[in-house]
């Protein structure tokens, strides 16, 4: 703190001195969610670019860009039906956003593949 804010005062303007670049949690000047003056941010206003907020870089667990990354299959059980053990698979394809790297699964069908060695 500089002597002359000491005496004076803080000379504020919105949240900074302007003498002595002191901050204070108040009268920020707020731009959408972020402070021009300090950098502050706050949790509303955001600037949203699908998930990602293009000021402060939050991420919201909603409009994920989703890319489509690689299918395999899930192995779920097996049966017997009339003598014959069967295989069932489900069919998987893993999705992931390209801006926040969050994954979703899509579940899509199932196949039935006759198990070896059991007839
Ligand atoms: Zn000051
Ligand atoms: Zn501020
Ligand atoms: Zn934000
Ligand atoms: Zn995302």
């Amino acid at each position: 703190m500089k002597l002359i804010c000491l005496f004076l005062g803080h000379h504020w303007d919105y949240c900074i001195c302007r003498r002595c670049s002191k901050t204070r949690d108040q009268h920020h000047k707020w731009d959408g969610c972020k402070c021009q003056v300090c950098g502050k941010t706050r949790d509303q206003d955001h600037d949203w670019n699908g998930c990602k907020c293009r000021r402060c870089f939050k991420i919201r667990d909603q409009h994920h860009d989703y890319v489509s990354v690689g299918t395999h299959e899930e192995y779920i059980g097996s049966e017997n039906q009339g003598g014959v053990e069967w295989g069932f698979y489900e069919n998987v394809t893993t999705y992931r956003c390209s801006r926040c790297g969050h994954e979703e699964k899509n579940r899509s069908g199932s196949t039935r593949v006759q198990q070896d060695g059991i007839v």
